[in-house]
């Protein structure tokens, strides 16, 4: 059969292309993202294995007579042009189910840390203050937490917290109902069912028209006084003015982020306030993740390419 060639961007790492390397065919690693030199190399390419850059343009796509299709190791495909490739019968692929158990575990543990203060605590501890009587903690068991979007990541986030004692309340209209039943998890049926009961409430949407400020001024109103709100999805799904003033008002008990409107976050008044504890987006950022997502990646090419 015919010899699959793979050309990899700039920042794929080593191992992942030696692996390549070795399961799909020869690999050929660009030195920069620049246009010119992927459309030179990417000629006799029929894969070409991208992270977050470079951009894959409407132009590189037109001007790769071989390719089949463009790779993400991971989750993020906004710097490929799909209509172009939609339209050049170019598939496109990721793997978002490496990621899920680490961004579902740090979703547990910036809540824990929220709820406990640890690193409002650690930090006072470093410049040498022992605050130990200052900061009385909350805990998860008997709390309600709402999980919003129920996908592979909300599912793995509800298991966890079932299993701390929690009741867990899901919204996610486009999971059928019996997918609730099966997880043990109630179901809400409207999102201000899911805030105005909720403790703890967790975000695991995709980035889309319609939950792009899905947790505004309003939504937040009809959060419980006191709530907490953890954001491991995507920045722009929470209006952060809104969450600013709820955090800085105190109907927020606290909130903690790993993504934001803009990365890295434009808006210091918000991740500075006492009352939020935040992440440089790291949820998927383990070896772990790493692994899986160079393992899925090479099992879906080779099912594309089967002979
Ligand atoms: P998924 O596609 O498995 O689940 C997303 C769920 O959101 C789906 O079940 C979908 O039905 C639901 N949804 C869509 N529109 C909705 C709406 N309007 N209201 C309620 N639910 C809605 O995705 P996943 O793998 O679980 O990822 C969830 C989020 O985590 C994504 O935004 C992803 O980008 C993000 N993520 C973040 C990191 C990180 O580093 N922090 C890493 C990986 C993924």
């Amino acid at each position: 059969s015919e010899e699959i060639r793979v050309l990899c961007a700039a920042g794929v790492p080593e191992d992942m292309a030696k692996r390549l390397s070795e399961a799909i065919g020869p690999v050929t690693i660009l030195k920069s993202d620049d246009e010119n030199e992927i459309i030179q190399e990417i000629q006799d390419k029929q894969v070409f294995v991208v992270r977050s850059k470079p951009k894959v343009t409407a132009n590189i796509i037109h001007n790769a007579p071989a390719l089949k299709v463009v790779a993400r190791p991971g989750v993020g495909t906004d710097n490929i042009d799909k209509e172009a490739c939609k339209n050049k019968g170019v598939k496109v692929i990721n793997t978002p189910e490496a990621s899920a158990a680490s961004v579902s575990e740090l979703t547990i543990g910036l809540a824990i840390s929220l709820l406990r203060y640890a690193f409002t605590t650690c930090s006072l501890l470093k410049s040498g203050d022992w605050a130990k009587s200052k900061y009385t903690g909350r805990t998860v068991e008997g709390k309600v937490w709402g999980i919003i979007g129920f996908g592979g990541i909300g599912r793995r986030v509800a298991a966890i917290v079932k299993a701390m004692n929690a009741q867990v309340v899901a919204y996610d209209p486009y999971i059928p109902e019996e997918q609730f039943a099966n997880s043990e998890v109630k179901r809400a049926v409207r999102l201000e069912d899911l805030l105005s009961v909720s403790d703890i409430v967790s975000l695991h949407v995709i980035m889309s028209d319609e939950t792009k400020g899905m947790i505004s001024a309003e939504a937040i109103q009809i959060m419980k006084k006191g709530s907490y709100l953890i954001n491991t999805s995507r920045g722009k799904v929470i209006d952060h003015k809104a969450l600013m003033q709820a955090l800085a008002n105190g109907h927020l008990a606290g909130a903690a982020l790993d993504v934001f409107e803009t990365e890295p976050p434009s808006d210091k008044e918000l991740i500075c306030l006492d009352n939020l504890i935040c992440t440089p987006h790291i949820g998927g950022s383990t070896e772990e993740a790493f692994i899986n997502a160079t393992d899925i990646m090479i099992r879906k090419l080779r099912q594309m390419f089967k002979p």
